[in-house]
């Protein structure tokens, strides 16, 4: 099939390769010069593994094409997916002033028959916004089916999740629409479920909100359990036997970043709040996430007391491990918090440090070797469960720190291990272990 994929971004370039890769005649079009530039080059803007050699087949075998041009883009594409950006905007509500904008375009350079499909996460009832401005803004004699097919990959498994995704949702109210879009997935063999389009817009943000809830959830547990004694990592396992529960999702930490979650779950409260359905659930998930963002900053001001002049190795920039994106990341609150505190950050990441330098400047020192980002630090606060950080000998932290007092957001070791080695060793649900000094938490 011929395809246009509007966007370059995580959704769309992924998409755009992957179906390429499946032999489909793709196109990928941004409004952004230099990234179309780079694409050209077989340069991915961002990182996500596997794409780029997959982005070099492709190309090198024609399946694929790179344009900043909306006529070449979309004058004879059969179906166009649109993966621009739904920022949030101050309020929590989406800002789809990019969906729009690439309506208006798609519907003035289309030349035939096009299914329009919105992989963009979009509040509910903006595909009828969508149909009206094809409706206004296509040439007359033209058909455009608009289709719902939310997208579920996760940034750093986003190859995988495209060939091996749990289910695809067409949203849709023509079966002739239905069809095609079956047709265009069938060989994927993941189930395709077929609903109403309001009903599928639904379905990615009831399914992000459920998520969170499951890591919000697990976080209170976790902070009862270091109240009252008990070890998250044993009641996981315990409640995880339960069929109707599973282990899934129920990993304490600091709570979830990235580019979903966290604007996906505002504009559900935004968008529940529109039709006088206050979603206090998940206001509260919200609350919990942000103020664990902040726990390991509390946790080291009860422990050093000042942290002012105190040097702090920050191991873990991204919101998780895979990928270079900070967007949400609960690093970038914990290094606010730490600047304003007066400490003196070296942050290290295999890969996310160009993105973080480009946000937070030389307010930090930045590192890609663990070790330099150690020495000398006075504690160390691991924010990323990066394999380099998960499989850093425990007897590192002593060999190299001024005070070996780590702050683990992500229970990266086992309690058995941590206790063998000369560390203050402080997780989120798991008692404290302290080999140094004794230290009292509230
Ligand atoms: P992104 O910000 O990484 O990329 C969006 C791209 O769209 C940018 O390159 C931008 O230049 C381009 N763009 C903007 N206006 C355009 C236009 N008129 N024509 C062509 N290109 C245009 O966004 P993303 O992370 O890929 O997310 C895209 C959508 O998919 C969002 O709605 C997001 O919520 C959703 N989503 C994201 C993920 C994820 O893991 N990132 C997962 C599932 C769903």
């Amino acid at each position: 099939m011929k395809i246009t994929v509007a966007g370059a971004g995580n959704v769309g370039l992924v998409t755009a390769v992957c179906l390429a890769d499946a032999g489909h005649q793709v196109t990928c079009v941004d409004t952004q010069k230099e990234k179309i530039e780079m694409l050209r080059k077989g340069i991915t803007p961002f990182f996500e593994p596997g794409l780029e050699p997959l982005l070099e087949k492709t190309l090198s075998n024609g399946q694929l094409r790179f344009t900043t041009d909306p006529k070449l883009a979309y004058s004879n594409a059969e179906i166009i997916f649109i993966a621009v950006g739904t920022p949030a905007k101050k309020d929590g509500s989406v800002d789809l002033s990019y969906i729009y904008a690439v309506s208006y375009t798609i519907a003035e350079n289309i030349q035939n028959d096009v299914i329009v499909c919105t992989k963009s996460t979009v509040p509910v009832g903006t595909n009828d916004v969508i149909k009206q401005i094809f409706h206004h803004r296509k040439p007359r004699h033209l058909k455009a089916d608009i289709v719902s097919n939310p997208e579920f990959l996760r940034e750093g498994s986003a190859i995988m999740d495209f060939y091996l995704g749990d289910r695809i949702i067409v949203g849709t109210d023509n079966p002739e629409a239905a069809n095609i879009m079956e047709q265009l997935y069938l060989p994927l063999k993941i189930p395709i479920i077929i609903t109403d389009i309001r009903s599928a817009e639904m379905i990615k943000y009831a399914s992000n909100a459920f998520l969170a809830t499951k890591i919000s959830f697990i976080n209170e547990i976790a902070n009862l359990c270091e109240k009252v004694g008990a070890n998250i990592d044993e009641v996981v396992y315990g409640i995880g036997r339960d069929k109707r529960i599973g282990t899934s999702f129920l990993q304490a930490g600091i709570g979830y970043g990235g580019s979903c979650f966290p604007k996906d779950t505002k504009a559900l409260v935004q968008l529940a709040g529109n039709v006088k359905h206050p979603f206090e659930l998940l206001e509260s998930v919200i609350k919990v996430n942000q103020s664990q963002h902040s726990l390991l900053v509390r946790k080291a001001k009860e422990i050093m007391g000042s942290l002012k002049g105190k040097k702090a190795a920050l191991l873990g920039l991204a919101f998780k491990p895979e990928t270079d994106d900070i967007r949400e990341a609960a690093s970038i609150t914990i290094i606010k918090d730490l600047l304003e505190e007066g400490a003196i950050i070296t942050a290290f990441d295999p890969i996310a440090i160009p993105k973080a330098h480009q946000l937070l400047g030389n307010s930090i020192e930045y590192s890609t070797d663990i070790r330099q980002a150690l020495k000398d630090a006075d504690f160390a606060v691991i924010a990323t469960e990066w394999e380099q950080i998960k499989h850093l000998p425990l007897n590192t932290f002593a060999a190299y720190m001024k005070e070996p007092i780590v702050l683990d957001g992500r229970n990266c070791y086992a309690l058995r291990e941590v206790q063998r080695y000369p560390i203050t060793y402080v997780s989120i649900g798991r008692p404290v272990i302290s080999n140094v000094k004794p230290i009292s938490l509230k």
